[in-house]
């Protein structure tokens, strides 16, 4: 790996969030560039990996995150998402690297798919990875993307010890029906383990305007889910052992 002061990385957003980034008071970093193409995605503008950003060198942004410490209460720290961080990977591998260095508690929010995601394991504090369809046929129809790197990389999370924040955005028409419920809960029994949760993110809209004001067509429709229906998600893997939270 090239050294990190040759590295730059490129962000659309950055700020600060609590809790639901991970946990404490975290900043957080939105990367550019994503490799699935979710039609219910609410960060549109970072999807391309050419989108506009801004682009600092490593070491530069180790500093500035390093010098926001007193920031991160109640455990927090900082948290890499996207767009899809790891699509920058040498980059974020060596700002986690010297984030780890200098004792800062470290995060990233993944849709998992990348071939060496469990590369970066022994830099974080805790990893929240999406499961999007337990189903490969329709996970690619819908992201365009297979979900078999997903799986394994998600199996070998939670072969390590790493907290694992699993999230399913949990949407009307594409995966709230019982099949699919039936696949979350055979799927995450079968990799669950101390450390391990469960989160059902309920469809929003809040993509809808960024995707029009792009030029692009906003797809989705019919998509909300009832409370009720992402409780009785929720009730069904609690009672396959499984542990269920809600940020
Ligand atoms: S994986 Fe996430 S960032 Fe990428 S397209 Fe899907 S919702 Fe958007």
């Amino acid at each position: 790996m090239a050294d990190a002061s040759e590295m730059v990385l490129t962000y659309f957003q950055k700020g600060f969030n609590y809790s639901q980034d991970g946990p404490g008071n975290r900043l957080v970093y939105h990367l550019n560039g994503c490799n699935l193409r979710c039609p219910w995605c609410s960060n549109p503008e970072g999807m391309a990996p050419d989108s506009k950003g801004r682009t600092e060198d490593v070491k530069a942004l180790a500093s500035a995150m390093i010098s926001a410490g007193p920031m991160y209460f109640e455990g927090g720290g900082v948290t890499l998402t996207g767009g899809e961080c790891t699509l920058q990977f040498d980059p974020l591998k060596a700002l986690l690297i010297l984030l780890r260095e200098a004792g800062v508690d470290t995060c990233i929010e993944t849709n998992a798919s990348h071939p060496r995601l469990p590369e970066l394991f022994p830099y974080l504090n805790t990893l929240i990875a999406d499961f999007k369809h337990p189903d490969p046929e329709l996970h690619r129809q819908w992201t365009g993307t297979d979900n078999l790197p997903v799986i394994r990389n998600l199996r070998a999370a939670a072969a390590s010890d790493l907290p694992l924040q699993l999230r399913v955005p949990l949407i009307h028409g594409v995966n709230d029906d019982d099949a699919a419920l039936a696949g979350f809960i055979a799927f995450f029994k079968e990799i669950n383990r101390p450390g391990l949760t469960v989160e059902f993110l309920r469809y929003h809209e809040y993509g809808r305007e960024k995707w029009e004001k792009q030029g692009l067509a906003y797809t989705m429709k019919d998509a909300f889910v009832s409370p009720e229906r992402a409780a009785f998600f929720e009730r069904a893997c609690k009672e396959a052992g499984l542990h269920v939270i809600r940020t």
